[in-house]
């Protein structure tokens, strides 16, 4: 699920599910992955900021691994609070090691103890989010282009990476020389 999609085979013209809402609901739009040809359409869920995208008729669904087909994409994002998002911050603590419990059950359980500052925190649910916004979303602190590399946003970094980034990525053959320390991803 998604909560963008382009009006326009090019994936020229985004358009926000919240405001696909106030068009015709019949009307299909395309899915943000420009290699899959499925038709999507706004559903409701419960209100604007609920609002997504769905392929919902059967001969028109995504394409094998579309990354907007996977329900872990449509997190509800209403039950995180953005604002306090830091993405320099998240993927700090990864690096720290937690004790006993797993980052999962801190997810939920954070969810009940302290609502108001729960932020995403696993590189899951940064990639559900980044995939699930376009590249020019404010998400938090960070632009979502500017926490992921992938088809979209390839064309952002001419240079380089630098600093922390999520890549989506294939591999193509060999994926590691252990003689250089190098992984090669395509
Ligand atoms: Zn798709």
């Amino acid at each position: 699920m998604a909560n963008h999609a382009y009006r326009d085979k090019e994936r020229r013209d985004l358009i926000l599910a919240s405001e696909a809402l106030e068009e015709n609901r019949d009307k299909s739009f395309y899915c943000p992955n420009p290699l899959c040809n499925s038709k999507l359409f706004v559903c409701a869920g419960d209100g604007s900021r609920k609002a997504y995208f769905r392929a919902t008729k059967s001969a028109y669904k995504h394409i094998a691994n579309c990354p907007y087909a996977n329900s872990s994409v449509g997190s509800d994002k209403n039950e995180i609070n953005e604002l306090n998002f830091s993405f320099e911050n998240a993927i700090k603590d990864l690096f720290v090691k937690k004790h006993s419990k797993s980052s999962q059950s801190d997810f939920k359980q954070s969810s009940y103890e302290n609502h108001d500052n729960h932020t995403i925190s696993t590189i899951k649910q940064i990639y559900s989010i980044c995939k699930r916004f376009p590249p020019n979303y404010l998400y938090g602190d960070e632009k979502i282009g500017r926490m992921i590399l992938d088809d979209r946003t390839a064309y952002w970094y001419p240079k380089g990476v630098f600093g922390f980034k999520i890549i989506e990525s294939c591999v193509k053959g060999r994926i590691y020389d252990s003689d250089k320390n190098e992984i090669y991803l395509v």
